[in-house]
């Protein structure tokens, strides 16, 4: 049976050779180096719940394509069944990890493909979706993270991207040979990129003829020749380093995103998935974005999970947690969590077969549920915040705690009710610091999108001239 535990995910990380930078310098061992392990860490859980007999039905899947079991992260979703264990998966997922695990994009990625292939070999003639369900099968088999890489740089947003005075701002073919294709260009923000084994790459907007050159989609292995990794630096970056002062120090904050630079990489057309077909470049963005949209509501649902427990403990050990405001924000903050993984049920329970014979989720509900964590997660951190208090963000560091002259100042003054350790409280304090801070927010804002890319797919189904015509029958009025 090809599934890794998350040991062996490791070890199969340590084999490759990715070249990627940080803070001027060259990471070499992602599995140990402190900016990269948290991520790591997520990421391994995907492998090591696989084997853990509490999540077994929902981190296992039956491949349609081999008939064989596979990590569902690998998995072609063959009913609604599927997408709901998906769903309440990824909030298994966020509670044990209360951070960002990564593995969502590529297996979006190739649901969305295996989809929108078919559909293209379908209308076109061309032979897009074996390659792609060869592809899926080597996943499966060989349990290997592929990250689904869609966001394009774009450089100036009012041009096309053959329009643009860099040519390279959107990643493209720059050669056609007989055995495959180079490609040149760069994929910003990639959760993931550098503790995967596969790179897929997707355009990422609706195209017109002239930018054939652009709709393009294909898998690389990582460490291809030619691949460069410019991994971002966070908010609270430093908290990876720290003990006391950790916040998730295991997991991090959010995935770990990096500037993948594409320079001049060879693909085999064996790996090709899309290559000059604009008419279908709109249509896989849109799948991808469907998929990847209705996961919100359980990823962000499962680390909010986290969230009010933290604020609960810390409620508890500052003698507040009686308090009826108290009780009632902590409640808003479930309601909100709920509210949010009610609509990735929903998309989920919504969905129906595509002609693939693959399921896509409901794309209202998809859009929906990512435009609500645009809102709700700031506010459930606006209430974690509240309920915490400022000493969240005015906390002496760990190196004071442990000063001999100034620590005991700091345990005495920052105590809470007298039996708890302060240390605790700070812990806690810390965590919620960590997860209500600047990057895990921006995650939620432009994560699977920005909220305007949501707010379009909204309007476009809202049917708004239906909705008229019906109010205006009720009112009575006359021709309606
Ligand atoms: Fe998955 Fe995206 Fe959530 Fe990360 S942020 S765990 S990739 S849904
Ligand atoms: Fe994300």
């Amino acid at each position: 049976m090809p599934l890794m535990t998350g040991q062996q995910y490791r070890d199969s990380l340590s084999k490759q050779k990715l070249d990627i930078r940080f803070m001027g310098r060259r990471i070499s061992d992602v599995c140990g180096d402190p900016a990269t392990r948290p991520h790591v860490n997520a990421a391994a859980m995907t492998y090591d719940m696989a084997h853990m007999p509490e999540f077994e039905d929902l981190v296992r899947a039956k491949s349609g394509l081999t008939g064989e079991v596979c990590n569902r992260f690998t998995h072609i979703h063959q009913s609604v069944d599927d997408l709901l264990r998906e769903i309440r998966m990824l909030r298994a997922c966020s509670q044990q990890t209360a951070s960002c695990y990564q593995r969502c994009v590529g297996h979006d990625a190739i649901n969305a493909l295996y989809t929108v292939t078919y559909e293209m070999d379908q209308k076109l003639g061309t032979s897009y979706h074996g390659r792609l369900v060869d592809f899926v099968k080597f996943l499966q088999q060989t349990d290997r993270m592929a990250d689904g890489g869609m966001t394009d740089p774009k450089g100036d947003r009012s041009l096309a991207p053959s329009k643009q005075a860099d040519p390279d701002l959107y990643l493209r073919v720059l050669e056609q040979r007989k055995d495959g294709i180079v490609v040149r260009g760069a994929k910003a923000h990639q959760t993931g990129a550098v503790n995967s084994h596969e790179f897929i790459a997707m355009p990422t907007t609706a195209m017109g003829p002239d930018d054939k050159d652009y709709a393009v989609s294909f898998a690389v292995p990582t460490d291809a020749p030619g691949l460069l990794y410019i991994f971002g630096k966070q908010t609270n970056d430093e908290r990876k380093l720290g003990c006391v002062d950790q916040g998730n120090v295991r997991f991090g904050i959010v995935g770990g995103e990096a500037l993948v630079v594409f320079e001049d990489v060879f693909v085999p057309w064996e790996r090709v998935f899309m290559c000059g077909e604009v008419a279908f470049s709109g249509p896989l963005v849109e799948r991808f974005a469907e998929y990847h949209r209705a996961r919100y509501g359980a990823c962000k649902g499962g680390v909010a999970d986290i969230l009010v427990g933290a604020v609960v403990a810390l409620s508890e050990m500052q003698g507040t947690a009686k308090a009826a405001h108290i009780r009632e924000k902590i409640t808003d903050m479930v309601h909100l969590t709920e509210s949010l993984y009610a609509c990735s049920v929903a998309a989920a329970a919504m969905g129906s077969p595509t002609p693939s014979g693959a399921y896509a989720v409901n794309s209202m509900m998809a859009n929906v549920c990512k435009l609500n964590v645009t809102r709700s997660i700031y506010e459930i951190a606006r209430l974690a915040q509240d309920i915490a208090g400022g000493f969240i963000a005015t906390l002496p560091s760990e190196q004071d705690l442990d000063d001999p002259e100034v620590g005991p100042y700091i345990k005495k003054y920052f105590k809470g009710v007298a039996d708890v350790p302060t240390e605790h409280r700070i812990r806690v304090a810390r965590l919620i610091e960590n997860m209500t801070g600047g990057t895990a927010l921006v995650e939620s804002m432009h994560g699977a999108g920005s909220p305007q890319a949501a707010r379009i797919f909204i309007a476009r189904r809202a049917n708004l001239e239906q909705k008229k015509r019906q109010a205006l029958r009720l009112a009575g009025v006359d021709g309606a």
